[in-house]
């Protein structure tokens, strides 16, 4: 068991490092303050290569592992949590394009994709289905000219309104999984509308919003897969989109500790700095430990996934919930450790927990999390 990065890991994790500092970390603050989406920023990390990660060569992506993924993701997160997460969901769709499209959709789509020209969306949730996303509604029937019509609405989809593409789980068959379809959704179809944008807490650098199918006619040939595969498809981004948000949650409370840490040494009280204070020096420990940890899961969880080991989505499940649990902890701990200044949105300190507090709801929410793993274990025991 080898812990080392290689040559090529570290220097890709610092290409993510210097990008971070130079094209997110300078206007974080203000993107998340004014909520705007930072297109420009975002074609600049695909440009990179960061627009499908561990989309193989073969299929024009960058051919790196998920634990390559992770390393990027952590250093993008340190500087823009909200940002990056934008960008491990179009990694995800651009994921799913590359396994289950055919050649003549990932030669249609993923170009695009993989060069930022088109943003995507993945849009599973509706506003009566959540965390049962079996139980969608959302509903294609044939209209004859190898067309589907969808009706239809999806909530809560990140990129709502501002991307091209809608990755969309549809209904073309029986209740349950197994009626349930994969259809890429073109943002110029007629009857395909948005609602306004959420006000959210966090994630204010990009757009989430309703997603409406009212007749939107949609040619069979954007299904990716066989009809009824779309569930599987679904949960199998999702594996990876966990380990993705658990990276973004490491490199939010990296960025904390940071901070912390910094200013436990310059912050003096009762005539000592606080670094001073055992108590708070305890506090400072636990929380380097609890992230370390929650790393070493990540890492572990993305190479079950890479080597497609029986229990990768238990793992990935276990890593998410367990790294977004504690990174947000890190974040509120280093939020007191800055006393009122934490509390300031200029401190920076705030926009990390606001951005990492959806982690634990999105992708799966952790309860839901635990409801994976304990099935997991009730099988093999
Ligand atoms: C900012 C943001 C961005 C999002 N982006 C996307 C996106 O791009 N695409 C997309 O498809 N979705 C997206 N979502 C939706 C997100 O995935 C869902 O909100 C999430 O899956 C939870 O579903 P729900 O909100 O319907 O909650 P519900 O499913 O109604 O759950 C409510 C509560 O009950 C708990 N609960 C439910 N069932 C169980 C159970 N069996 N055991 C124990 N507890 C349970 C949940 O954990 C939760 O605490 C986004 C959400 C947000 C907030």
């Amino acid at each position: 068991m080898d812990f080392s990065l290689t040559e090529d890991q570290r220097a890709f994790q610092e290409t993510a490092r210097q990008f971070a500092q130079d094209r997110l970390a300078p206007n974080a603050g203000r993107w998340d303050e004014e909520r705007h989406f930072p297109a420009e920023e975002l074609r600049e990390a695909c440009a990179l290569g960061f627009g499908g990660i561990y989309v193989p060569e073969a299929h024009g992506g960058s051919g790196l592992s998920r634990l390559d993924a992770a390393l990027v993701f952590e250093e993008l997160a340190a500087a823009c949590p909200s940002t990056t997460a934008f960008l491990t969901i179009h990694n995800m769709v651009a994921g799913m394009f590359s396994r289950f499209a055919d050649a003549e959709q990932r030669e249609r789509f993923l170009p695009r994709v993989l060069s930022g020209e088109h943003f995507v969306s993945y849009c599973l949730t509706e506003p009566g289905s959540g965390s049962d996303a079996a139980a969608l509604k959302t509903r294609a029937e044939p209209a004859g000219n190898a067309q589907y019509r969808v009706n239809g609405s999806k909530a809560f989809i990140s990129g709502g309104g501002v991307a091209d593409l809608y990755v969309t789980m549809m209904r073309t068959g029986e209740d349950g999984p197994r009626g349930i379809s994969c259809v890429v959704v073109e943002r110029e179809t007629p009857g395909l509308t948005f609602g306004r944008p959420e006000h959210k807490m966090g994630w204010n650098s990009k757009p989430t919003a309703t997603v409406n199918f009212q007749d939107c006619l949609v040619p069979v040939s954007n299904r990716l897969g066989a009809e009824g595969e779309g569930f599987r498809f679904a949960m199998a981004g999702l594996d990876g989109g966990r380990i993705n948000i658990a990276a973004c949650s490491l490199g939010g409370a990296r960025a904390c500790l940071d901070a912390a840490l910094a200013y436990a040494k310059e912050r003096r009280a009762f005539g000592r700095t606080l670094s001073e204070f055992q108590a708070l020096q305890f506090k400072l420990a636990d929380m380097a430990t609890e992230l370390e940890a929650a790393r070493l899961m990540v890492h572990r969880a993305a190479v079950a996934l890479d080597q497609g080991e029986a229990d990768a989505t238990m793992r990935c499940a276990m890593a998410k919930r367990y790294a977004t649990d504690v990174c947000f902890r890190i974040c509120d701990e280093a939020l007191q450790l800055h006393g009122g200044y934490g509390y300031i949105h200029e401190y920076g300190i705030e926009r990390y927990l606001r951005d990492l507090r959806v982690h634990r709801i999105l992708e799966g929410t952790n309860e839901i999390m635990r409801v994976i793993i304990a099935r997991k274990l009730l099988e093999a025991a």
